[in-house]
């Protein structure tokens, strides 16, 4: 019986049955759900704890890497810079010697020889270095020049670098033409440069440019903050086939510079000597004598303008008409002369802008 109620049921009892098993599947128990959720998510955190634990310590241990890393960089940094400062001083030092031997070399040949061809100057600069703002109106004699470029000639073999005819300013003497043709004839092989604060150049007449171009002078001016009409002159130089060659550079004007003497001339010769950029390289032809420098030579227009007698002696210069030979020029301009204990060269210094002199002995002073 209870089969065919079961039976008669049919097939409606098995769907109610069906349906049930149905609906348990599909509406799971929320509860079992969210702690099974929350299960899952406590596991994880502490899973993650772990995790963040052991990365933490790891960061950690590369952070002490990292820092003793760039310890030991700043380290070596410094070290290098230890290094570079040391093998600076290390470089200036060589550098200084080098050029201290240099000086006290004699040379294999004279490179450079300058030579006044006016004393005085029309320009009026501060603590000037060859005294011509101090010095009265003057030039050389043509024929002892003649007669002492002669000699020089013969004494040297014509072997004399480069001469630099300046002054003072050489422009004011009015025969400059005649120097350029002596200078030419005694020294066929020399450069010859004509040195000049350019003032006069514009103003100077066709004769004075021929003679340039015929022996082949280069014109090198020195540019000072005054008014000079450069473009006429530039011009000028090139209708000739005249060398026109800036000082250093074009754009570049000068500067000022003090030279300091010691009055008393109780310093050290040599070491003055050595410290000297004039000393055996700007040396200087006046008179038949020549000087290592350009200070010694024109000492007498300081000596005059503030009553001073700071004194050259017969051994402060050599005499072309007493050396015996080339050999003996060239070993006496590597020497000290007595007159280098007037030098205070620690003192000498640029003072930036040009300015012009007031003819106090103060330019020359401490
Ligand atoms: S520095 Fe030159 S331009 Fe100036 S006063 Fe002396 S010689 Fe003349
Ligand atoms: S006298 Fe001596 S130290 Fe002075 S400028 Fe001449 S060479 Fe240099």
């Amino acid at each position: 019986m209870q089969s065919n109620h079961t039976n008669n049921m049919g097939g409606g009892g098995n769907k109610l049955e069906n349906l049930s098993h149905h609906c348990k599947e599909t509406k799971p128990n929320p509860l079992a759900i969210f702690i099974k959720d929350k299960k899952r998510w406590i596991l994880s955190l502490v899973k993650n704890s772990k995790q963040h634990q052991k990365l933490k310590a790891e960061l950690a241990q590369l952070q002490i890497n990292l820092d003793s890393t760039q310890l030991k960089l700043l380290d070596s940094i410094k070290q290098n810079q230890i290094l570079q400062n040391q093998l600076k001083s290390q470089e200036s030092k060589i550098k200084l010697q080098d050029s201290k031997l240099t000086k006290l070399t004699p040379q294999s040949y004279l490179r450079i020889l300058e030579i006044h061809l006016a004393e005085h100057c029309n320009l009026n600069c501060f603590s000037c270095n060859h005294f011509s703002q101090l010095a009265p109106k003057g030039f050389p004699d043509i024929l002892q020049f003649k007669q002492d470029m002669e000699r020089l000639s013969n004494l040297t073999f014509g072997l004399v670098g480069r001469f630099h005819l300046m002054g003072g300013e050489p422009l004011l003497n009015p025969n400059c033409k005649d120097f350029f043709q002596v200078t030419r004839k005694y020294f066929p092989k020399s450069a010859i440069w004509l040195v000049t604060n350019g003032i006069l150049l514009e103003s100077q007449p066709k004769d004075f440019w021929e003679s340039c171009r015929e022996n082949k002078i280069e014109i090198h001016p020195t540019k000072y903050p005054i008014k000079v009409n450069w473009e006429v002159i530039e011009q000028k130089c090139k209708d000739f086939g005249i060398p026109l060659i800036f000082y250093d550079n074009s754009n570049i004007q000068k500067t000022s510079y003090k030279t300091i003497l010691d009055l008393k001339g109780s310093l050290d010769s040599l070491n003055g000597f050595s410290y000297c950029h004039q000393a055996n390289n700007c040396t200087h032809f006046k008179n038949g004598k020549i000087y290592p420098c350009s200070i010694a030579p024109n000492i007498q227009y300081f000596n005059a303008a503030f009553h001073q007698n700071l004194p050259i002696t017969p051994i402060d210069f050599i005499d072309i008409y007493k050396a015996k030979d080339y050999h003996e020029i060239l070993q006496f301009l590597a020497k000290p002369i007595p007159f280098c204990r007037f030098c205070n060269l620690a003192k000498w210094k640029s003072i930036g802008e040009w300015k012009t002199s007031k003819k106090e002995i103060g330019e020359y002073l401490e």
